[in-house]
């Protein structure tokens, strides 16, 4: 099965709440979706968000970096030969993570499907079904007090508060919360490089005295405060994970050889894609580093590549944070993965198991 030709599509679809963190708002997930066309009329899916502020990756970069620079290095390949093409993937182009991602996503479907199996069997099995976590968007105590409830009312066993606006409020907002969710549900904390290493540590030990009990600490200080994080992770006791410190498997070697992070968080939109993925789930199991598989505020089309992956590497990734599809109004594939609130099913069909998507609002160069 030969890949001919490489196709663009937008998919949007709007959120339930809008999405806050300490560093952006959002209203709706939008998805460049690619298209991946073959000599034997299957179609291969993936997809990605713009995440400007995080990959540096907008809708228009990671088109341009498949069409012009990577499609032709692939275009006319054996989807079985998936090494090979994820290598010229990977060296087309430096950085391009969500690109590389989405276009992996797209040629890993096409590589179960050519052998008529789910992918998650294909990268080796596992339990069809995950369980995720939800965020707790970051606001005033009353609003994130009532989301906390709604959550767990709706079955939700984890909590991933987001924080990192200001460092007084959000001890007092993680203390409410705490107080008011305390053995109804784990409580995970986003900072998303809201904090420096010595308001972390001021802010973490205030509420360890307190008796407030986290699972973890997420990207507390700037992706490059490395130091930072190490300064951290030596002086609390909560379990620090690494995020927008973790794009690349030589990074997260790097975070693992310096003991600056105990967790590692993997998207495949930082990672480059499966590929990569899978390298830093085998680098950290190695290390015996626990991980965990999260996404961005993408849809249904990416995060099943990513809860696919989970479901093959549990015995590495055993914290799951793809709560995005759920987050949003509908869910515009028909067939693929499941996202029902807290309960994530992978379906057996082929590939991703996407059968069709709704809503694609096709693409024509230049857009
Ligand atoms: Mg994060």
């Amino acid at each position: 099965m030969k890949i001919t030709a490489i196709r663009f599509a937008k998919l949007e679809v709007p959120l339930i709440t809008p999405f806050k963190t300490a560093m952006r708002t959002v209203q709706n997930i939008t998805d460049l979706v690619v298209i991946i066309e073959t000599d034997k009329g299957i179609l291969g899916y993936g997809a990605a968000p713009a995440t400007p502020v995080i990959t540096g990756d907008t809708h228009g970069s990671i088109a341009y970096a498949i069409q012009h620079v990577i499609a032709p290095h692939i275009i006319g390949m054996d989807v079985e030969n998936l090494n090979s093409i994820c290598h010229k993937i990977q060296h087309a182009i430096v950085g391009n993570s969500s690109a590389k991602a989405a276009l992996e996503i797209a040629v890993y479907d096409l590589w179960a499907k050519r052998f008529d199996a789910p992918l998650y069997k294909m990268l080796g099995g596992g339990m069809p079904e995950l369980t995720t976590d939800v965020t707790i968007s970051v606001d005033n105590i009353d609003k994130m007090l009532t989301d906390s409830n709604l959550a767990i009312e709706q079955g939700f066993e984890i909590l991933k508060v987001k924080i990192g606006t200001d460092i007084e409020k959000d001890i007092e907002r993680v203390h409410s919360i705490y107080q008011n969710v305390a053995k109804r549900a784990i409580i995970r904390l986003d900072v998303n490089q809201g904090w420096t290493a010595k308001q972390t540590v001021y802010a973490i030990q205030k509420l360890e005295n307190l008796g407030v009990e986290l699972e973890l600490i997420e990207q507390p200080v700037k992706s490059k405060d490395i130091d930072g994080l190490r300064y951290i992770s030596e002086r609390i006791t909560t379990p620090v994970m690494a995020d927008e410190s973790a794009f690349s498997p030589q990074q997260v070697l790097e975070l693992i050889r310096t003991g600056a992070a105990d967790i590692i968080n993997i998207k495949l939109m930082k990672c480059a894609g499966l590929s990569q993925a899978i390298k830093i789930a085998d680098l950290a199991e190695l290390h015996d580093i626990p991980c965990m598989i999260g996404c961005m505020l993408e849809g249904s089309v990416s995060v099943a590549a990513a809860a696919h992956l989970a479901a093959a590497k549990a015995s590495s990734i055993s914290l799951i944070d793809l709560d995005g599809p759920a987050l949003g109004q509908f869910d515009p594939v028909v067939g693929g993965v499941n996202f029902d609130l807290s309960n994530i099913k992978l379906s057996q069909g082929a590939g991703l198991g996407i059968e069709t998507i709704n809503n694609l609002q096709e693409l024509t160069w230049p857009f």
